[in-house]
């Protein structure tokens, strides 16, 4: 009966929602990995404290984090650029 795979449907995705926010809370209690650092790892500059306890764990100062994620973002795109190019030759 089409009402019955309904509601069968229905129970599983609830299941599968309590599993996956199970699994966010295990992640998030693991996150924190050991103590925030008060000087950046990268450049030994202060971390300020409103950071660290925004960020537990944070290892990095603003301007090394920004840093480091504009990396990555400029590496992304030259990655894009460069299978464009192939597919245009
Ligand atoms: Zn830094």
């Amino acid at each position: 009966m089409a009402g019955g795979w309904a509601r069968d449907g229905a129970v599983s995705e609830q299941i599968e929602a309590s599993i996956s926010d199970e699994l966010a809370r295990m992640k998030q209690r693991r996150a924190p990995q050991g103590e925030s650092l008060t000087h950046c790892a990268e450049c030994e500059e202060p971390i300020p404290e409103k950071r660290r306890l925004a960020l537990p764990g944070v290892k990095l100062c603003i301007d090394c984090q920004q840093e480091r994620d504009g990396a990555f973002q400029a590496r992304a795109g030259i990655n894009r650029r460069g299978s464009k190019d192939s597919q245009l030759k």
